[in-house]
């Protein structure tokens, strides 16, 4: 990662005048907030343009000679553009809006894995996957018989590439990773894993859920077959997120779901189906959120993914340092040496809920529990953590009363 005094500083004072909710108090004190895993606030900029929405366009997409429908329509196709640019597609017919990341990896689990998939073949996940991309996969596994494989983790929550590539066979159809992991924080060396899956002959699916506001995204470069990710992680609404695929497979799935939009034409005899993306889309979309995306994609370019990624690096080096100097009282889970800003951590002889309540009091909201991880807490033989995740916004200042309120907590257990 960039060394921040080689790339320039951020001014986060003015940063943070961009995002409203953060100027409040919880139970007294003022909000840091550091869930931004879970999900991140949203600028001006994308609260504007819903607004926006409402007050002067609203209107259905695609389908009418008025002006309000043809606003509407130009506005949700501009924000295709841009996340096309953004993950560095080759067309804007790659990109399919979605609900958000599940949806993605549902609608390759149903429309590829039901079309593709065949006894004895196999699916390859890791140990770190979000359930989102484990139950999607479970399910059309099951019902094709086909095999779901697990690539394993180390003690620092790192993937154990040796036994990735012993996994990979002939038998691996898909390989569905997560470019980074939210309850670790573990970016994994996806590139790698894309092209020894592509030389094994099967096809992968990245989910960039946690990757995206992080890391500069070209799935060009990567190489990758499908990209998901959800807006509301990259500082835009909820109920959106990007379906990206190759044209070549995507031209070749079948539906996911029929309706209006996803036809070219319907009897009650048979039906053909749209052009790319539309095949993908149906029924009304989202459309005030995907609109509003758009600005929140333009808040990340503005401000520059990689003077992002160095200041979320400095806070999460800061908070780590900080809760080693706690010695015994503290287990750090996921240390891996190359991380987004995610830490998740236990206080000895606390249970982690418990922490989470006793944070909030002090108006620091991070987040308890399994992380919808439920398998990789397993592995890590704990039933949750608490997870600090940080943001653009966050601070150094929030960073030393976390620990501050992190250090009276172990003082108190171990009293
Ligand atoms: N994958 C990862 C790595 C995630 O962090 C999340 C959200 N926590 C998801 C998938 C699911 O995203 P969504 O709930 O937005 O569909």
């Amino acid at each position: 990662m960039t060394n921040p005094s080689v790339i320039g500083r951020l001014d986060i004072e003015k940063i943070r005048t961009l995002f409203p909710v953060l100027h409040q108090q919880v139970n007294g004190k003022p909000l840091i907030y550091l869930d931004n895993a879970a999900t991140t606030q949203k600028p001006i900029s994308v609260l504007k343009a819903l607004g926006h929405y409402y007050q002067s366009d609203n209107a259905n997409i695609h389908r009418a000679a008025h002006t309000l429908a043809a606003r509407a329509t130009e506005y949700y196709e501009a924000s295709r553009h841009t996340v096309k640019e953004f993950i560095h597609a080759s067309e804007v017919e790659e990109c399919i809006f979605t609900k958000g990341t599940t949806e993605g990896i549902n609608l390759v689990a149903q429309s590829w894995g039901r079309s593709k998939l065949k006894v004895g073949d196999e699916v390859l996940i890791s140990g770190m996957e979000h359930h989102s991309n484990i139950v999607p996969w479970q399910l059309i596994s099951e019902e094709k018989g086909a095999t779901l494989r697990v690539i394993p983790m180390n003690e620092a929550g790192e993937l154990v590439m040796d036994e990735f590539e012993k996994l990979l066979s002939p038998k691996t159809k898909m390989v569905a990773v997560v470019y980074a992991s939210n309850a670790l924080g573990t970016i994994n060396p996806v590139k790698e894993i894309i092209a020894k899956s592509h030389a094994a002959g099967a096809k992968v699916l990245i989910d960039g859920a946690q990757a995206t506001s992080h890391i500069p995204i070209d799935v060009q470069d990567l190489g990758c077959d499908f990209f998901v990710f959800s807006a509301h992680k990259v500082y835009g609404p909820t109920g959106v997120g990007v379906l990206y695929g190759k044209r070549e497979l995507l031209q070749q799935m079948p539906p996911y779901q029929g309706g209006g939009e996803m036809i070219k034409e319907v009897t009650f005899e048979q039906s053909t189906w749209n052009e790319l993306p539309y095949k993908f889309e149906a029924g009304t979309p989202n459309i005030a959120d995907v609109i509003a995306f758009k600005y929140a994609l333009e808040f990340v370019n503005e401000t520059g993914k990689e003077k992002i990624a160095a200041h979320e690096k400095e806070l999460l080096l800061a908070f780590t340092d900080g809760l080693t100097k706690f010695g015994h009282t503290i287990q750090l889970i996921g240390t891996a040496a190359n991380k987004v800003s995610v830490q998740s951590f236990l206080i000895k002889g606390q249970h982690p809920f418990d922490t989470g309540m006793l944070m909030d009091a002090k108006g620091i909201a991070v987040r308890t529990g399994h992380h919808c991880t439920q398998p990789l807490m397993k592995r890590f033989g704990v039933e949750g953590t608490v997870r600090a995740s940080f943001a653009v916004y966050n601070t150094l200042d929030e960073v030393k009363v976390l620990l501050e309120a992190v250090h009276g907590l172990t003082k108190q257990v171990n009293k």
